[in-house]
Order: structure tokens, then C-alpha cells, then sequence
């Protein structure tokens, strides 16, 4: 559980317990705060959130603190119960549509239609509810090249939750590669994949970029999907190149609008042609071959 220590006092002694605080404890990564509790008594309210294993030893330290500054303030305590958030924020969650793609929680496997091909995401730890304008649109693009092109080896780089690849697997009923960087975004979209009945199809493994054994081993791919960031998709240009097959495709997401045309010219310099560009708010999905 966590607690919330907190002192009253005037706007003065107030400011030099919070400066002082914030040396004796931001090394310990501790979150100090300072608000202004009550404008017209000129009243502030310095408080320090910790978890309860740490109270009284925190306690102490302030005690020790005040009488250092001559200081004689209560410091009083209040319980702040878990909520689990990540469980509540998806328990709003609706469900979302993306070309035939449905995304949905357990909640509301009822909204199914019988054309749907669904997705079904407890995510949690990891990124990719479909909620994202990145994760909608490239699961738009999915469908699109997949119809067309019949993929029958990707690889879908930084999977997050594995929605991607569930989505993939599911539609092509082909293997999917489901890498991240983040073993805990692996070891979720392995157990969402089985929730999802595509578990023998997705692989999860743990990887930065192509720098693993099983992922170069497995190239060259004929689709290759990434929703990560401009920035690491702009390095991984000439790796993408490396481990694409020659006339294949190759999806890429996480680009502000902004970023399109440094992605683009980072591509361009490695043979790739650029095919569609999808947007949704301020993100873009592009669509390259190579
Ligand atoms: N594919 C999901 C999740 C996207 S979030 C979706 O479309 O919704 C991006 C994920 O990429 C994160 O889980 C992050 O850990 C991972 N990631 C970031 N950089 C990476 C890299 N260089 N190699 C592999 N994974 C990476």
C-alpha cells in the first residue's frame, strides 16, 4: 500500500521544508510535492508518497529534518488503498474497429459479429488495446497487404501486447515472429496469443531489433511490421532492407506527422518505395516495398 506523509504550514516554512526535503530525498527517488492548500490562511501542504514498508523510517528522517530547520510541524499520515488502475482504465475500454480486425477485452466478447476476425486483449503491462491511432492503423494496412499479398512468414517487431501478431495469425493463419524489446510486452503477447487460439502460430521472443539469433535466422520475411517510434525505425532502416525478400512489404507505425518525411528519406536510401501513407490524428502508418 501506499501512504501519503504530509505537513501543514505557512507558505514560507513550507517552501524551505519542501527544498529541504527534496535533497534529503529525491536521491531516494521519492515523489515530494507542494500545493497551496488554503490561498486565504496563506497555507501550504508539503507531502512525500511512500510505500508503507517505508513509512516509519521515513517518519524519522522528517522528524530529524524539522528539528535541523527548528521546526515543530505534525507530520500526519494517510493510507492510500491499491487500486489496480491498468484493470480499471481497460474495464472502460470499448471495443475497437479496424478494417474486419475487432479488438475487444473479455467483457465484451458478446460484441462479436460473425465476420469479425477478433482480438482479444487483456493487456495490462503492455502496449496495444487498438485504442492507439498507430496500432488501429496499422491493423487497417494489415489487412489490406495480407489480402493482397499472402504473407506466409512475418515478423512483427516490437508487439507490445502481440496484438498485431494475433491479428496476423489469426487472418493469415500463417507463423508469426513476435518480438520486443520488453521480456514482460513478450511473455504478454505469448499468453494473449494462447487466449487467442494462435498460440502454436505466434513465437514471442525477447530482442532489440534484428540482434537475435532466431530472428535473423528466420529472414528473409515477406512482411515486416513495426509500430515503434521514427527514431529507432530511422536506425533500423538498413536491417529492415537486410531482412525483407525482395518485392515484399513492409509496415511502419509510432510516426508523428511531422516525422514522416525523415522516416520516408531513411527508407528511400535503402531501395524502399513508399506505396500508401495512412493517418489517424496526429500518427501516420506507412506502407513501403522493397
Ligand atoms: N505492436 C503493438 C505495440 C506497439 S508499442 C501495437 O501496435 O499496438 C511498441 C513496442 O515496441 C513496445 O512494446 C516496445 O517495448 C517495443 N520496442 C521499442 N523499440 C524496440 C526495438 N528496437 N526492438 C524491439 N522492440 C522494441
Amino acid at each position: 500500500m501506499q501512504c501519503r506523509l504530509f505537513l501543514v504550514a505557512s507558505e514560507a516554512d513550507a517552501k524551505r521544508l519542501y527544498a529541504a526535503l527534496g535533497t534529503e530525498f529525491e536521491p531516494d527517488g521519492f515523489a515530494i510535492a507542494i500545493t497551496d492548500t488554503d490561498e486565504a490562511a496563506r497555507l501550504h501542504t508539503v507531502e512525500l508518497y511512500v510505500d508503507e514498508t517505508e513509512v516509519t523510517e521515513t517518519q524519522t528522517r522528517i522528524t530529524s529534518l524539522l528539528s535541523e530547520l527548528g521546526l515543530a510541524l505534525p507530520v500526519e499520515r494517510e493510507d492510500l488503498p491499491d487500486i489496480d488502475w491498468v484493470a480499471k482504465s481497460l474495464e472502460g475500454l470499448k471495443p475497437v474497429r479496424a478494417g474486419r480486425f475487432l479488438v475487444h477485452g473479455a467483457h465484451d466478447r458478446d460484441k462479436r459479429r460473425p465476420n469479425d476476425i477478433a482480438v482479444e486483449i487483456e493487456a495490462g503491462l503492455a502496449f496495444g488495446t487498438g485504442h492507439h491511432g498507430t496500432t488501429a492503423g496499422c491493423l487497417e494496412m494489415i489487412e489490406q497487404v495480407v489480402r493482397r499479398e499472402r504473407p506466409r512468414n512475418v515478423l512483427d517487431l516490437g508487439t507490445g501486447s502481440g496484438v498485431l501478431a494475433i491479428a496476423l495469425a489469426r487472418w493469415a493463419h500463417v507463423p508469426v515472429l513476435a518480438t520486443d524489446i520488453d521480456p514482460v510486452a513478450t511473455a504478454v503477447a505469448r499468453a494473449n496469443a494462447a487466449l487467442n487460439g494462435v498460440g502454436r502460430l505466434v513465437h514471442g521472443v525477447t530482442a532489440t531489433g534484428f540482434a537475435h539469433r532466431d530472428v535473423a535466422a528466420r529472414a528473409p520475411y515477406d512482411l515486416i511490421i513495426a509500430n515503434i517510434l521514427a527514431r529507432p525505425l530511422m536506425k533500423l532502416a538498413p536491417d529492415m532492407a537486410r531482412h525483407l525478400r525482395s518485392g515484399s512489404s513492409l509496415i511502419l507505425s509510432g510516426i508523428l506527422v511531422r516525422q514522416r518525411e525523415a522516416v520516408l528519406a531513411a527508407y528511400v536510401g535503402q531501395c524502399f518505395r513508399h506505396v500508401r501513407t495512412m493517418r489517424r490524428g496526429e500518427w501516420v502508418t506507412l506502407h513501403l516495398k522493397r
